[in-house]
């Protein structure tokens, strides 16, 4: 098959060109030129907002003026991955794409950037096609949303609209989205002093590796285990027990992420080394026990460590405050879904302990719902442990969640259309992450929407690639929906 053969011709066509325009996520300058000149060689209506978001209108086709307006939307930035070897320059090379003999396209190297180019390809398409049944169409394209979600924040009441948006960002043909998590996350921070080695004292270093970790949304409720909360339940059962001092504590990276490792510097009163070990054995075995279906790879060490002179620990104050807070911070599902069975509504994640410079600790910590006040109250019950804990704290831009709506008007309309098309249900879904849609909520509260798209596989790494019936599928359901839109 060649790519002039791809169907639907339309759809690929625009794929082409956009894989010809570097896009990468906050330089999208370029495609906002190409999206000028297709709208003025097409005669349509465009206009942009100062963030770089784009509107091209289309009027309904004839007799279909009455229809409501449908808001079309998807993002215009890619995300850029390239594998080690590659030299590929994302800012200047087009996307090296191609078919695969498995029914697949994917890129030489690099992400493909069907998300969301495959969405930007499918409202090209549908603007230029004269012979299409719909009422009034706005393609809505917004900038660097994988980067920051920063031109669905920036979006203006007013520069559209429709009451009516379909998200085209989905990944998965068959499923059909209503819903998405909101976010917001909260630092914590400590300050100590620190205090030389006690005489006495043996030093032993401590560590958890081996866990699986994954996205803080996505996998939250996979039953990881995370190492912070697995290291922090060793200090904290060892602190009560026997006399420790720790060093440096640090475990977790990214917010966004579960802890897969963590380690720890304890010293210990010579004469209770054994029973330090004790419990540490214990605890491995207990851990072990635990994880054993959800988290096998776990792997725990204790090792005495040489003394050295420049060994510091943290004062004793803030040691107890530390702990006894880490120890209190909830982390993993808080609740799940009434109205979607399996969906995780709210979870808050421990991600993070950092020492960093001039003797501060930094806790880092982000909460989800697709329920804003329930992300709320799980932030504030984060809040109370850090100031119970005398830590001082600060919140991040939090972004808001899309709660399913089962009852959604557009829902029935799509799903009646995908069963009429292809003769079997899609899955309506919702996601325990962050979507363009939550942001689009606040400055329209009415707006009643959906996300579907064709299937994509390994998206922002070099292993994206997009399945070709799927498109197929997605363009039909996209065209029998529009022409369905009532009111
Ligand atoms: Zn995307």
């Amino acid at each position: 098959m060649t790519k002039q053969e791809l169907q639907p011709a339309g759809i690929f066509k625009y794929f082409g060109d956009i894989c010809l325009i570097p896009h990468a996520s906050k330089h999208e300058k370029e495609i906002i030129h190409f999206l000028k000149s297709f709208a003025a060689e097409h005669g349509l209506p465009i206009k942009c907002d100062a963030a770089g978001n784009v509107l091209i209108s289309k009027p309904a086709s004839k007799g279909m003026e009455n229809r409501p307006t449908i808001v079309l939307q998807s993002h215009l930035d890619m995300v850029c991955e390239k594998n080690s070897s590659s030299n590929h320059n994302f800012d200047t090379d087009p996307i090296d794409w191609y078919i695969a003999d498995d029914g697949w396209i994917k890129a030489k190297d690099t992400t493909l950037g069907a998300d969301c180019g495959i969405g930007i390809a499918a409202q090209l398409a549908l603007l230029v096609d004269k012979s299409l049944v719909h009422g009034p169409i706005e393609c809505l394209f917004t900038i660097d949303e994988e980067t920051g979600l920063t031109g669905a924040k920036a979006l203006e009441s007013g520069f559209m609209t429709g009451n009516i948006l379909i998200n085209l960002d989905s990944e998965d043909e068959g499923e059909l989205f209503i819903g998405c998590a909101g976010g917001v996350d909260i630092v914590g921070t400590f300050d100590y002093t620190t205090e030389p080695l006690p005489e006495g004292y043996a030093l032993f270093q401590y560590t958890v590796s081996g866990l699986i970790g994954g996205h803080s949304g996505d996998d939250i409720n996979r039953g990881r285990g995370n190492a912070v909360k697995i290291a922090t339940r060793f200090l904290w059962q060892t602190q009560q027990a026997c006399n420790i001092r720790i060093g440096k504590f640090t475990g977790g990276n990214l917010r966004n992420a579960i802890a897969r490792e963590a380690s720890a510097l304890i010293a210990v009163d010579k004469s209770q080394i054994a029973a330090l070990t004790q419990l540490f054995e214990k605890h491995q075995a207990e851990i072990k026990i635990e994880l054993s279906f959800s988290d096998v790879g776990i792997q725990q060490t204790l090792a005495e460590t040489p003394r050295t002179t420049d060994i510091c620990l943290i004062d004793q104050a803030t040691q107890t405050r530390l702990l006894h807070c880490l120890q209190a911070c909830p982390h993993g599902v808080i609740a799940m879904s009434h109205t979607m069975p399996g969906l995780v509504e709210t979870s808050t994640n421990l991600a993070s302990v950092k020492f960093v410079e001039n003797n501060r600790i930094l806790v880092g910590t982000s909460q989800r719902s697709s329920v804003e006040n329930a992300k709320y109250n799980i932030a504030h019950t984060v809040d109370a442990v850090f100031r119970l804990a005398r830590a001082e704290l600060k919140y991040g831009d939090g972004y808001p969640g899309w709660a399913p709506n089962v009852n959604s008007p557009i829902l029935a309309l799509t799903k009646s259309a995908y069963q009429r098309l292809f003769h079997t249900e899609p899955e309506v879904k919702a996601i325990h992450a962050g979507l363009e849609c939550g942001l689009f909520l606040e400055k329209y509260p009415q707006l009643d929407m959906i996300s579907f798209g064709p299937t994509i596989k390994n998206a922002h790494s070099p292993d994206e690639k997009l399945d070709i019936q799927s498109v197929e599928k997605f363009w039909l359901l996209l065209l029998e929906v529009l022409r369905g839109v009532k009111s």
